[in-house]
């Protein structure tokens, strides 16, 4: 049902209630903490492009060296720079830093208060300018960014096609009481809920109302119904935390798929943003290895699962963050990190144990219900797998052993989904980093989605996702009817 009349009151208000709970974005939260212009200025100058934690441990490590513009003018650039890592560009907001004594001594080395004296200053745009004169100063201005701009024109509130021009048009309409919040309360909502790529209509409490203008509608998120498709995914992202800094959050929404099951997330859960943790729609179940930086399975569900199993039930593995399995009424899905057999198959008798023990637990899950597996494989099954079977017939992944085992596999009757609708050749999945190797296609296919053979029929497609970058795998597809 759309909306006759406009009501921005009803709008902004609905929103503030829905985003109430939600982190306050770090520059409020250091305006809130420290009521000092320059610590707010500076905060906001750090913030662009960067995420709102990074934001603040840097400025949190900048102030304890640098609380006001004096001390910073001690250091040098190299040192700003060192301080203020890795936020977005932090060579060119170190050289900004350093010529801000400079800047400010016209204003008598105070903040100016206005946003024509505040452009004035290196590093600080109309953005920036518009935020420092509502934190920090309180006085009306409006800052307009990417969220606040597409906000207002999927509601219609504007019509414009530039930021600016959509803070000229809110100076105009947009009553003003709502300029100084209007950002803080649009940017929590547009990063937890209608966010930039399929937004979450179907969680929106705007739903009914709002007009929806340019929006791709995305499946709802409710429960399924027994016989409903699935969409799931499977993708080694070598590094969550590496992923998530190449927009992974809006990757994972624009699968727009039920379950995710990822793999190699080398991270603990306590050194996950609370952003990756709790992506909209989802909810999250992570598997780590006991050493840092290592292995490690996840997964994101839009399904409540009835149960979920952590490992294989042997130290050995489970140390490792290797296997991570939900379970539903009709099915398991079991989020597989294969080991690698390691140079010189080093680790080759590992993963052998390892195979020998998933295919067990495989099996004894296959004796209560169907069973999907998926994950990387780490190997490549046959000649048609991978670029150059001739030279790589002693290497980890394409082993005789390893091999074998997949046959072994096979014969105990599960099903590499992607090969009952594809016999093509060059389909892979994972290209080295190095020599072009992606661009040349020289790759392997060792991601999988597998079923065991009762499951076959289930399945609508399978399919490979070479058009998602962000990781040296990319992510693979089933479509699966339980
Ligand atoms: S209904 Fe959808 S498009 Fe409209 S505000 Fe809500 S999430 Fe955004």
């Amino acid at each position: 049902m759309k909306q006759k009349t406009f009501d921005i009151e009803y709008f902004l208000q609905t929103v503030a209630k829905a985003v109430k709970d939600k982190d306050v974005p770090v520059v409020d939260l250091i305006a809130v903490q420290t009521k000092d212009p320059f610590k707010v200025l500076v905060a906001t100058i750090l913030s662009a492009r960067t995420k709102d934690e990074v934001t603040a441990k840097s400025s949190a490590r900048l102030f304890k060296k640098a609380g006001n513009i004096h001390d910073l003018a001690t250091l040098s650039e190299e040192e700003i720079a060192k301080l203020i890592y890795p936020v977005g560009f932090y060579k060119t907001k170190a050289k900004h830093l350093c010529k801000l004594k400079e800047a400010l001594a016209q204003f008598d080395y105070r903040v100016p208060e206005t946003i024509e004296e505040l452009i004035l200053l290196p590093g600080v745009g109309r953005k920036t300018a518009n935020l420092v004169v509502s934190v920090a100063y309180q006085k009306p201005a409006i800052c307009v960014d990417t969220h606040v701009h597409r906000i207002m024109n999927i509601w219609q509130y504007v019509k414009t096609d530039t930021p600016l021009k959509t803070e000229m048009a809110l100076r105009d309409k947009l009553p003003q009481k709502h300029w100084i919040t209007v950002n803080s309360i649009l940017v929590a909502f547009g990063q937890s809920i209608c966010r930039p790529i399929s937004p979450h209509c179907d969680i929106c409490p705007l739903d009914n109302n709002c007009v929806k203008n340019g929006v791709r509608p995305r499946k709802t998120g409710g429960k399924m119904t027994k016989n409903a498709g699935l969409k799931f995914i499977s993708w080694n992202v070598n590094g969550i935390r590496a992923v998530e800094k190449k927009g992974f959050i809006d990757m994972l929404q624009a699968f727009d798929a039920d379950i995710i099951g990822i793999q190699e997330t080398k991270a603990q859960p306590d050194q996950l943003s609370q952003e990756i943790k709790e992506i909209a729609g989802y909810t999250s179940y992570w598997h780590s290895a006991e050493r840092k930086g290592y292995s490690g399975v996840a997964f994101y569900t839009r399904l409540e699962p009835l149960e979920v199993h952590y490992g294989l039930g042997d130290e050995e593995f489970d140390s490792e963050g290797r296997v991570l399995t939900l379970e539903f009424e009709n099915y398991y899905l079991i989020n597989i990190y294969f080991p690698n057999a390691g140079e010189k198959l080093k680790r080759l008798d590992y993963k052998l144990r390892f195979d020998a023990k998933l295919l067990t637990f495989a099996q004894n899950l296959e004796q209560k219900k169907n069973v999907i597996l998926c994950g990387d494989f780490n190997v490549a099954h046959k000649e048609i797998d991978l670029k150059n079977p001739k030279s790589n017939e002693k290497n980890a992944g394409f082993s005789p052993e390893e091999r074998a085992w997949m046959d072994n596999f096979v014969e105990a009757g599960f099903v590499d989904t992607f090969r009952i609708f594809n016999q093509e050749p060059e389909q892979y999945t994972w290209w080295s980093y190095r020599f072009s190797a992606r661009s040349k296609n020289i790759g392997w296919r060792i991601d999988y989605f597998c079923v065991n053979n009762k499951a076959k029929a289930n399945v609508e497609n399978a399919t490979i996702r070479q058009d998602i970058m962000g990781s040296d795998h990319c992510p693979v597809e089933l479509y699966y009817r339980p």
